[in-house]
């Protein structure tokens, strides 16, 4: 077993030969490309290619595939680092390395990983075709409905709020096969191509004026018996590592942006010339601590899963930290900003405080306290699960009575 000594050497070996790699790799000036679609798309395909023939797009795969086989505590590093370098987040291909990614190692087939995993590393996209009307936070409540005829199901239906739907290739698609017993129990799992016959993706159009989801209308699509991840009426339980690479680590490498943006703020205090505003400078003092406050919550998360001490519900800790903290960030540079910050410059794409445009990182930011599971979500997860506290009543109604 590797001492600590050796460990805590290993890890700044790496971050020292990943600094250097970044400081000649990184790309430069990409908020300028990012301003029209193409211009992102480009950007994004560009950097994930470079990461993964450098080796680091996958850390988190398995070790037989290149670049993968990184201990959690190498991917923090990796995940710093880019945050320091303030390199684009991929919002492209993030979809496609975590969330199918994990779900294909967890329930795919080796045929099944051995067609498709390739092909995430050479750059297909993938979208999560999860939520619907009706069926966001409760999603026992999905109603696309798949038939299976011979060795294709059927599917029609629609889907809401695919991150980057517009542009996959792919879809992990969540569809019911069974009215009958639990709802959970009649849910199948299917890995959806994009391009098939009755697949229609319209964007939607968002307060900030992008386009980051799309709807996705499937209309008798025919999708391979072969493309089903577990057996049929298995999907809620697949669905479940979806959810999971959903939550937790990623919120490490957002929250070191947040921090490492801070200097924005900064910036913005000293060339108002309100360096002297103690007021100010009092509440820039509590926003940097409950931003430190969140990198630690990470941290911690981190350090219980490498200790095997992950609870359920601490995910949910650290998602609902980020949500407010940033909600709080955006808020403060908004206020600095002053009038010209408040014009609404469209923008193309950006990750929360990515952008350098605070009103529309503001706006944005409302969408993190929904994403992944809602922040009212969150809390009953951390009262239920982590405090204990008892269930909420089920038995009220919204009906108005009679
Ligand atoms: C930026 C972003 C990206 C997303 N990407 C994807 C994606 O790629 N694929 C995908 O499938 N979906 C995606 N979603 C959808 C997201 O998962 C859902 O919006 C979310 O789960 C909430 O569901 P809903 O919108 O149906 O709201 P609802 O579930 O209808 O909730 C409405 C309100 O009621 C509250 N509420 C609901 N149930 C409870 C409860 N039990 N207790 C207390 N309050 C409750 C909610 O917190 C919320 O405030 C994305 C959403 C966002 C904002």
């Amino acid at each position: 077993m590797i001492g600590e000594a050796a460990l805590t050497e290993a890890l700044d070996t790496l971050r020292h030969s990943f600094r250097a790699w970044l400081s000649a790799e990184a790309p430069q000036d990409w908020r300028a490309t990012c301003t029209t679609h193409d211009g992102f798309l480009a950007t994004q395909r560009a950097w994930f290619a470079k990461l993964a023939a450098g080796g680091y797009a996958v850390p988190h795969w398995p070790a037989e595939w290149p670049g993968g086989g990184r201990s959690l505590a190498e991917q923090k590093v990796i995940y710093e680092e880019l945050a320091r370098a303030d390199t684009p987040r991929l919002l492209l291909s993030f979809m496609s390395t975590y969330h199918a990614a994990s779900t294909l190692l967890e329930w795919g087939s080796a045929e099944q990983q051995a067609r498709y995993l390739p092909r995430i590393l050479e750059g297909e996209i993938w979208c999560q075709g999860f939520s619907e009307p009706n069926a966001g936070s409760d999603l026992a409540n999905v109603r696309t409905r798949a038939e299976r005829r011979g060795d294709v199901y059927v599917v029609s239906g629609q889907k809401l709020w695919s991150t980057m739907g517009q542009f996959a290739d792919m879809c992990l698609l969540l569809v019911r096969t069974s009215s009958e017993g639990a709802k959970q129990a009649g849910l199948t799992y299917l890995l959806l191509d994009l391009k098939a016959p009755g697949v229609t993706a319209r964007p939607i159009h968002q307060i900030h004026g992008d386009e980051e989801f799309a709807e996705l209308f499937l209309d008798e699509v025919e999708v391979p018996v072969a493309n089903r991840l577990g057996a049929e009426g298995q999907g809620w339980a697949v669905a479940q590592s979806t959810l999971s690479s959903e939550r937790g680590l990623t919120l490490l490498e957002l929250s070191a942006r947040m921090r490492g943006a801070l200097w924005r703020i900064a910036d913005l205090i000293h060339n108002g010339g309100r360096g002297d505003d103690v007021g100010l400078l009092r509440d820039f003092g509590r926003l940097a601590t409950k931003i430190d406050a969140t990198c630690a919550l990470a941290d911690q998360f981190l350090a219980n899963r490498i200790a095997g001490e992950e609870r359920v519900g601490d995910a949910s800790l650290v998602k609902l930290s980020y949500s407010r903290t940033l909600r709080d960030f955006t808020a403060f540079g908004l206020r600095l900003g002053g009038l010209r910050s408040q014009y609404h410059d469209p923008i193309v794409y950006g990750g929360g405080m990515e952008t350098g445009n605070w009103m529309a990182d503001f706006m944005n930011s409302y969408a993190w306290t929904i994403a992944g599971g809602s922040d009212e979500v969150q809390r009953n997860i951390i009262a239920e699960r982590l405090l204990g506290m008892p269930r909420e009543p089920r038995t009220w109604t919204l009906e108005p009575s009679a």
